[in-house]
């Protein structure tokens, strides 16, 4: 007989473990399903034939409404610190892992549907999600990818047909996430926290070898698997910082392993600069702040080192002590990496210690005078060259106080070597134009839920799908809000 190459290479990993780290579960099916998009170049780059997504056949996969073969359909389960507390039991309570794809250079990637339906970790929530939250986390996903962060990826996003029920009856939406894997610190922390130590080996071995098999290689495997997550993590909050963004739910079931950013909840990218800014509707105490993430990011840390203790050293005061140096490291890190990230942002490419005050002063006056964050590194993107008054110029205020910092910047610019033209092409390829403001993302969902308009949300995909491009023709999508369309709290995705 003959046999049909499979429109997708499952190749199941996570599912091969004991069962005690998922329960097996199909998605639930929707009543009536319709594309909203592919993303082609990533299905592209998994070996998926982005034709066949779009086919009925491919929708239904999409959707949940057909395994596909080869897929072994999966809820797998976690805890986590939200907010600082205890969460003992969560779990994929919306999403189900369809399986694992090894794509052309042999990189597996988690295959999930999310919205796809109750599961045994629901904790009495429907299973779903709504439109408006799905073609956010489409939009700010595809949009840190394009800005070279580290993230889960959407490879398609369809509406169900059904309603969910929130406070208002909203259409729901499924989409397909892509990740390096799922496997979070509250991953760990559910094995930990239930004194299971054979799990808590096998996950790490699972982690070692699916994301840092270098690590295996090192006389203590565990602490250089630890090590290579501090430093992912410092890399990763880092590139947040430089870029503005505030992540608003950094949970510890929200960190994962590969040092991918997850879950597009209450985030939101800053326009006017300040250090305090919180957008989450649920962060009432601003724990989450834009200033506070590097911190949080080490409290999470501290919470996936104190679980591998077991795993550092038989000496329990030894393995402590291992863990501690590791953390140790973790700002001194991200600290590096933003202040390199940072110089080059203002288009110094040998740094040299006063710069770090250069920095900060811009940094204040920002703060001071209420200046757009992405904006102002554009518009010094644009001086470093020829004005050719095609730039963004126009679309910003300046202070006195920052025309007098223009002058130190411009004195210190003489000491570096590089030509204008190398300058400017560097500082254009670091420093975006277009963010997914969420004032924009407010405006497509509307649209989309309001008149089943997608013409919008397609659009600002596709411009952001090339976000250091600047054309004066969409200047639109460059501004600042005005202050009648500045969104304040962003709310998360259930
Ligand atoms: P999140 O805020 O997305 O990080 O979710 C926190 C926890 O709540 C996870 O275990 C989710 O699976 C679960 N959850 C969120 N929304 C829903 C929903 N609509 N139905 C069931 N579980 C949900
Ligand atoms: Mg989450």
């Amino acid at each position: 007989m003959l046999k049909t190459k499979p429109h997708i290479n499952f190749d199941n990993s996570y599912s091969r473990l004991p069962g005690q780290f998922y329960t097996r579960q199909n998605p639930v099916p929707v009543s009536a399903p319709s594309l909203i998009r592919v993303n082609h170049a990533l299905a592209e780059k998994l070996g998926i034939d982005p034709i066949w997504l779009e086919s009925e056949e491919g929708i239904a996969t999409v959707t949940g409404n057909k395994v596909p073969v080869g897929g072994d359909p999966i809820a797998t389960v976690y805890a986590g610190h939200q907010f600082g507390g205890w969460s003992p039991q969560l779990g994929d309570g919306r999403a189900i892992l369809l399986g694992e794809i090894l794509d052309k250079e042999n990189q597996r990637y988690d295959f999930q549907l999310k919205g796809s339906g109750p599961t045994p970790y629901s904790r009495g929530g429907d299973g779903r999600a709504s439109l408006g939250p799905i073609l956010r986390e489409y939009i700010v996903s595809e949009a840190m990818a394009a800005f070279h962060i580290p993230t889960t990826r959407i490879l398609a996003a369809a509406a169900t047909g059904d309603h969910v029920y929130r406070q208002n009856i909203l259409p729901g939406a499924i989409l397909v996430r892509i990740a390096k894997s799922h496997i979070r610190i509250g991953t760990f922390e559910f094995f930990s926290s239930r004194n299971d130590q054979e799990s808590l080996r096998i996950l790490t071995d699972h982690v070692i070898q699916r994301h840092y098999p270098e690590a295996a290689k090192h006389e203590n495997p565990v602490l250089a698997m630890l090590d290579a997550v501090i430093e992912n993590q410092a890399h990763l909050i880092s590139s947040w910082q430089q870029i503005g963004f505030i992540h608003g739910v950094m949970n510890t079931d929200n960190v994962l392993l590969s040092g991918e950013t997850i879950d597009y909840g209450p985030c939101a990218f800053m326009d006017e600069y300040h250090p305090e800014t919180v957008f989450s509707s649920i962060d009432r105490n601003g724990r989450y702040a834009y200033e506070n993430q590097p911190a949080i990011g080490r409290w999470n840390l501290i919470q996936l080192a104190q679980v591998l203790i077991p795993l550092l050293d038989k000496d329990p005061e030894k393995a402590t002590e291992l863990a501690q140096e590791s953390i140790i490291k973790y700002i001194s890190l991200l600290t590096k990496s933003y202040q390199n990230g940072m110089t080059l942002k203002l288009g110094i490419c040998n740094a040299m210690t006063d710069d770090i005050k250069l920095i900060k002063d811009l940094l204040d006056i920002m703060a001071e005078d209420k200046m757009d964050y992405t904006l102002t590194f554009r518009y010094l993107s644009d001086l470093a060259g020829d004005d050719t008054g095609k730039g963004v110029g126009n679309l910003v205020t300046l202070s006195e106080k920052f025309s007098s910092w223009l002058d130190r910047w411009r004195k210190r610019l003489v000491l570096d070597a590089q030509t204008s033209i190398q300058r400017q092409a560097r500082m254009y390829a670091k420093n975006p134009v277009f963010i997914p403001r969420n004032h924009l993302i407010e405006e497509i969902i509307q649209a989309a839920v309001e008149d089943g308009d997608f013409h919008p949300f397609h659009q600002l995909v596709d411009i952001l799908n090339h976000p250091f491009e600047y054309k004066s023709a969409l200047k639109k999508y460059a501004l600042a809000p005005r202050p009648e369309q500045v969104v304040h709290e962003t709310f998360c995705g259930t």
